[in-house]
């Protein structure tokens, strides 16, 4: 099965009816850049940049983030990176900060909330990157944003970064590009005002999920009590794909449920044209999209949603379609 997969690796990713799916690699830390070559992926659709944080010893000084930005630059030889901005707080604690007593980390400070209320951490790895990128494109999103007002903000810290750097002679990202992750609910009600103030947007399904269904994401007792193929996460997603479609916001979904093939296939059957996922779902999914009538799956969905009622999920329907198209 490797071998096969290892063999569709220069193999572009469409599916039969000639509908084009970029297929993108989850990466935290410079070693996962080298899976890049290996499966064929277009770019790095999510840069968990918060790696580097969690497995130092100490704060990393702006010259060791610069450093590990400029080698995943290098290492990704001129295809896309999406770097995500610090999400620590909540499950990604980092041992050498004052821990806080939060109730309820999962929606306490965390994230882009931190990098708003403290901006000096945030500022100091807007620069890091900023620099690294030595004037080639960049593109940078905010996690657990749950208001446009919030990604505005980040927005400016970037701009008076960018202004800063520009009268010091450094010659600036071009395009340089921001996104929101769409992982917070409250995103779903701004949704077509977010898709118009950022360059792009990408679903954290993983925490979607989470809050959406308010089922912890790390409590093996809940986590399956929601299915992300149920009519409620696709009606989620379903408006995310028109809206971000209808003002022409390129999406993307990086959460886990882009790297299986199942649910990758109803997100494609749903819209969605780009998925990040971790290097080894690549090769498995490419095969799914390779065998995959994109058309035929939006209209088998299409006419289960109008019908699907109460807790209903679409998976024992799309395994069996998945099982009698190969
Ligand atoms: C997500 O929430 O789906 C996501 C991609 O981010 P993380 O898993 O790092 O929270
Ligand atoms: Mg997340």
């Amino acid at each position: 099965r490797q071998e096969q997969y290892r063999a569709l690796r220069d193999v572009p990713a469409i599916t039969r009816d000639g509908v084009k799916i970029g297929l993108n690699l989850n990466a935290g830390l410079l070693i996962d850049f080298s899976h890049l070559d290996e499966t064929g992926a277009e770019g790095v659709g999510l840069f968990r940049t918060e790696l580097q944080f969690m497995v130092a010893q100490r704060m990393p000084s702006a010259a060791e983030q610069q450093a590990l930005y400029r080698q995943a630059f290098a290492a990704s030889g001129g295809r896309p990176v999406t770097v995500r901005t610090l999400d620590i707080g909540g499950d990604k604690i980092l041992p050498y900060m004052a821990k806080l007593e939060e109730e309820n980390p999962a929606l306490g400070w965390r994230a882009i909330r931190i990098g708003l209320d403290r901006p000096a951490l945030l500022r100091m790895q807007l620069r890091a990157l900023l620099k690294a990128a030595e004037g080639r494109p960049l593109k940078i999103m905010f996690p657990m944003v749950a208001t446009v007002h919030e990604f505005i903000e980040a927005r400016k810290i970037v701009d008076r970064e960018k202004a800063h750097l520009a009268r010091h002679g450094y010659r600036l990202p071009q395009p340089c590009e921001l996104g929101a992750m769409v992982e917070v609910p409250s995103l779903l009600f701004q949704i077509d005002e977010i898709a118009k103030e950022a360059d792009f947007l990408s679903v954290g399904s993983n925490d979607l999920m989470q809050f959406l269904f308010a089922v912890d994401r790390e409590n093996r007792r809940v986590a399956d009590r929601f299915d992300p193929l149920s009519v409620a996460a696709l009606r989620a997603f379903r408006l995310i794909a028109d809206r971000a479609k209808a003002a022409n916001c390129p999406v993307t979904v990086c959460g886990e449920i882009g790297g299986r093939p199942l649910d990758a296939m109803a997100l494609i059957g749903l819209g969605f044209r780009n998925l990040s996922m971790s290097p080894a779902a690549l090769g498995p999914l490419k095969a799914m999209v390779l065998s995959l009538d994109a058309g035929e799956v939006a209209r088998l969905i299409e006419a289960e949603m109008t019908t699907m009622h109460d807790g209903q999920t679409l998976r024992p329907l799309l395994t069996s379609y998945a099982h009698d198209n190969g």
